[in-house]
């Protein structure tokens, strides 16, 4: 490529009157918030080079006036096929090529070959959605009935609703708020396909927020999030404290918010505990719809449960579902994990789904479940169910009123811990491993025979496991 001072001139000729053409059609205003800052570098045969001065610039010159520069450079050189755009001295990584052939639309890596433009902007600020987490595969029960519903209430407003604007869910670690916002966004892509939705992290808004202030290019920034119509940030616990973030991330969402745009924010904890955030931030996010995600329930578990085998065409003994539901109650995530390794585990080895196989796969999930019980804790409950003294689960006395709890007590710590007989034995007033050894034989005998005794030690089992 030759840049003679013939060429030189030419290429002022040329990008002058691409710059008038531009004009005349957008208008001033247009024209100098994205055309202005650009340069003409560079010509050959069949491309030009236009230079950006920023990355946010250039994806939006890229997404919105590909067609109508590479028109107004044809005027000038009919030949020229393909602009390229480059951000000014950020060479190769940033460089981006628009070709006439594809209408000048050149999608990111993360876009669809066939997103309109639109859509591929938002692909440059926001992040995928999982195609997983729809409502049809989102389970509701009491715990987070609330928060399904405004959330398909939302995703199914045509303009956002007084009172659902901010919508603001928050919730424990895996209990489905990223599934309920994905599911809000599949929801109004299919429905309202023309309105622009946008999901992101909150570290990855943070990250855009300290990219464009870098590049000095808050304004595209701006630009951006505001021409969205739903915009959805994920885990915004993570912008407290951050006051440059937080500053921008309140601007934009009052600007959203007052122009009807809708908005939506998750958290893992309500807006009144968010330290760190900014009161005046504070009270616009509780001025909206707060709803929350509370911990799992039995029947909650088992639904999902029923479900995610359903979805994985699985048929799973209701035992063994039972048995999952109650074993793994932290979150909804470990709950998938587990059922996930059992169904794995299990077409891999050719063996039946059954508690027993169940309970060998996932030992090391339900010993880290179940550490938290300790002989204490057994020791304490079962004093107190039968109105002793924890110092009569110490002793050696044979009155059957206290000995035969105390049996009960040993029996609860051998199927509730980990521990072995001879550190049970230790724990109950330094007792030798085999008077473990008989009470626990013992209780199951008894349980056998007397149904008050094997309902007492449900109770208490129960009791111990709730803490
Ligand atoms: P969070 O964002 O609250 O940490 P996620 O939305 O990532 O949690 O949920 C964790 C996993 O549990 C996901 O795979 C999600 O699909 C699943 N999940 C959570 N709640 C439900 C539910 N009510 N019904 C079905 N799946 C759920
Ligand atoms: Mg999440």
């Amino acid at each position: 490529m030759q840049t003679p001072a013939r060429q030189t001139a030419s290429i002022d000729t040329i990008w002058n009157a691409v710059r008038d053409g531009f004009i005349a059609e957008f208008g001033e205003a247009t024209f100098n918030n994205w055309i202005a800052p650009l340069a003409l570098t560079e010509l050959d045969s069949h491309q030009a080079c236009i230079s950006t001065p920023t990355r946010f610039t250039k994806e939006w010159v890229r997404i919105h006036y590909p067609e109508a520069l590479l028109g107004l450079i044809q005027q000038q050189i009919p030949a020229i096929q393909r602009i390229d755009l480059r951000v000014a001295q950020k060479p190769a990584t940033t460089e981006n090529v628009v070709s006439a052939e594809d209408a000048g639309i050149n999608t990111a890596p993360t876009a669809a070959p066939t997103a309109p433009a639109e859509h591929a902007l938002l692909s440059v600020i926001g992040q995928r959605l999982d195609p997983r987490f729809t409502f049809d595969h989102f389970v509701s029960a009491e715990s987070n009935q609330l928060a399904c519903a405004v959330a398909q209430k939302v995703a199914n407003a045509e303009t956002p609703i007084a009172g659902l604007n901010p919508l603001f869910i928050y919730g424990g670690v895996g209990l489905g708020k990223t599934h309920l916002l994905h599911a809000i966004g599949h929801h109004i892509n299919a429905t309202q396909p023309h309105k622009r939705v946008v999901y992101l992290s909150s570290e990855k808004f943070m990250y855009q927020f300290v990219q464009a202030l870098r590049d000095k290019d808050i304004m595209a920034f701006k630009e951006m999030f505001r021409s969205v119509d739903v915009l959805m940030i994920d885990d915004i616990q993570f912008i407290c404290g951050k006051a440059g973030t937080q500053e921008e991330f309140f601007h934009t969402f009052n600007a959203l918010v007052d122009s009807g745009k809708q908005l939506i924010l998750s958290a893992d904890r309500s807006p009144t505990d968010m330290e760190g955030m900014e009161e005046r931030i504070r009270s616009r996010l509780g001025g909206g719809m707060v709803a929350d995600i509370a911990d799992t329930t039995l029947a909650l578990r088992r639904g999902i449960l029923a479900s995610k085998v359903k979805q994985m065409n699985v048929t799973m003994p209701a035992e063994v579902l039972d048995f999952l539901a109650e074993k793994i109650t932290s979150n909804v995530r470990e709950l998938e994990g587990a059922l996930n390794k059992v169904v794995a585990h299990t077409e891999f080895t050719g063996r039946s789904f059954s508690v027993e196989n169940t309970q060998t796969i996932l030992c090391d999930l339900l010993r880290a479940s179940e550490k938290t019980i300790s002989i204490d804790d057994i020791k304490q409950q079962v004093a107190e169910h039968y109105q002793l003294k924890i110092a009569d689960m110490n002793s050696a006395r044979r009155a059957r009123h206290i000995a035969r709890p105390r049996q009960i007590a040993m029996y609860l710590c051998k199927q509730l811990t980990t521990h072995s007989f001879p550190e049970i034995g230790r724990r109950f007033g330094g007792k030798d491993h085999t008077t473990i050894l008989h009470a626990v034989r013992r209780v199951e005998e008894l349980q056998a025979v007397e149904p008050e005794i094997a309902s007492d030690i449900k109770t208490l089992a129960a009791a111990i496991k709730r803490g």
